[in-house]
């Protein structure tokens, strides 16, 4: 467990998050439940926001990748801590709008934005679109002319510096289905393109490298790359650009092949990327750029821990012992996806010692439907509060009702107290869109 003051286990020998006992929060409000530490939250948004201010004079902001945990509270959360967020669809921009977001904070990005999520964008005021292709630069482009207004974008680049968890690899040609890439000449011409739209500003350039990434080196490379590029824009087109967004992609803690890093570490590698900036600023005579990041991973992961009730034990001797829980890939698809490793415990026996090793299935009629693979456990017995931790990203804004079960609720934990942020669903939301056509309904 990677702990902190909001996330230990107590001298009960129980989880403990935000102050509360994790065994008390799974009594007041069932299982499966999402709970959010927001001491953790708000400390993860502090950090790289005074980093820009300290580091870099404050010439640039913190945009919370609301993909990785959407609702209401979590952009009412972002507003307070004064930073910004970015979109990718309609819904997520309809979703902040609706917690009194300011849409002028707001960047949307996205391979394939909608005309209507266009339309949507400019008429809520959005602050800035991330251009993805030429014809979104078209299409933008009338839309902004219609209304008569110049909207301000960055394009997508493609450094060619791919990263993953450990390692990262430069490639001089990338095959993602994001930004332009700058080897092949495509990033300088969607720059011209821009660059001749009487609606659009161009203000710069955004990159994202990936996602669970540990290697500041990769950061650094993708920096240099960006100012690289930035300097041979201005020499052959004459434009000088304003602002650099370099994306999210930091790593959290899952389980104990991942870095503990602490707080102060996400400070250090915003640090190493800025004085990457600097000097490259300085070595092409280049202004400074406005910065943006783009974390979501790393504010809103370790946070989060989902809690269970282990019902159906299932030992098939000698070869595996399931531990079946109350949930499952309904709302947390990511080992089903992508074979992702997590770190679970019994939340009501958090001192018992490990002695047996377990496989946590979920209640989905899916043998795919498992949450963790081979984990050490206290021998669970139905009825333990099992907990997985790590799952504030990518497992509320990925769930589903495969098999119709319901989406769980989430809960906002602060100085011991939990407060719904995401209601539970109920029967009759399963059925709310639902609709039988007169001709079915003949006996
Ligand atoms: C997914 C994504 C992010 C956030 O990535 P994390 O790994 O969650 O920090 C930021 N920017 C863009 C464009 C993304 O696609």
């Amino acid at each position: 467990m990677n702990e902190r003051d909001t996330l230990k286990i107590n001298s009960a020998g129980h989880l403990e998050i935000g102050g509360m006992d994790a065994v008390e929060i799974a009594e007041k409000f069932s299982t499966p439940i999402y709970v959010f530490d927001e001491k953790h939250i708000r400390d993860m948004m502090r950090v790289y926001k005074n980093t820009i201010d300290c580091e870099y004079g404050g010439n640039g902001a913190v945009l919370y990748a609301s993909k990785a945990f959407a609702c209401k509270a979590i952009y009412a959360i972002a507003k307070q801590e004064g930073i910004g967020i970015d979109v990718v669809s309609g819904g997520e921009l309809y979703t902040a709008l609706k917690a009194g977001f300011p849409a002028g904070n707001a960047y949307m990005h996205g391979n394939n934005k909608l005309i209507k999520e266009l339309e949507f964008a400019l008429d809520s005021g959005i602050g800035c679109i991330v251009v993805d292709s030429f014809r979104e630069a078209d299409i933008l482009d009338e839309l902004a002319a219609v209304r008569g207004i110049k909207q301000r974008v960055l394009v997508r680049i493609n450094p060619g510096v791919e990263a993953h968890t450990h390692a990262f690899i430069q490639t001089a040609r990338t095959d993602s289905k994001f930004g332009f890439g700058v080897s092949d000449g495509a990033a300088k011409n969607i720059c011209k393109h821009v660059l001749n739209k009487k609606h659009l500003e161009l203000r710069g350039y955004h990159c994202h490298i990936g996602s669970q990434i540990f290697e500041k080196q990769s950061f650094v490379l993708a920096a240099d790359k960006v100012m690289d590029f930035a300097a041979e824009i201005k020499n052959s087109l004459g434009y000088e650009f304003a602002e650099l967004n370099l994306g999210g992609g930091f790593g959290v803690w899952y389980n104990d092949e991942d870095p503990k890093l602490k707080i102060e570490d996400y400070a250090d590698y915003l640090k190493t990327v800025i004085n990457a900036i600097k000097t490259k600023a300085t070595e092409h005579s280049l202004k400074e750029p406005y910065l943006l990041i783009e974390p979501g991973r790393s504010i809103i992961a370790e946070a989060g821990i989902t809690l269970y009730t282990v019902g159906a034990i299932k030992d098939i001797q000698g070869i595996k012992k399931y531990v079946a829980v109350d949930g499952g890939m309904f709302d947390n698809p990511r080992y089903a996806l992508y074979q992702s490793k997590y770190t679970v415990l019994l939340a009501n026996r958090a001192l018992d010692n490990c002695t047996e090793k377990v496989t946590v299935a979920g209640k989905c009629c899916e043998s795919g439907d498992i949450l963790a693979v081979d984990v050490a456990l206290p021998q669970a017995e139905s009825g333990d509060i099992l907990a997985v931790l790590s799952t504030g990203a990518y497992n509320y804004s990925m769930a589903s009702n495969y098999n119709r079960n319901f989406v769980p609720p989430a809960v906002l934990v602060f100085n011991g107290k939990a407060e719904y942020i995401v209601k539970p669903q109920s029967y009759e939301d399963l059925v709310r869109n639902d609709l039988i056509p007169e001709r079915l309904k003949n006996e």
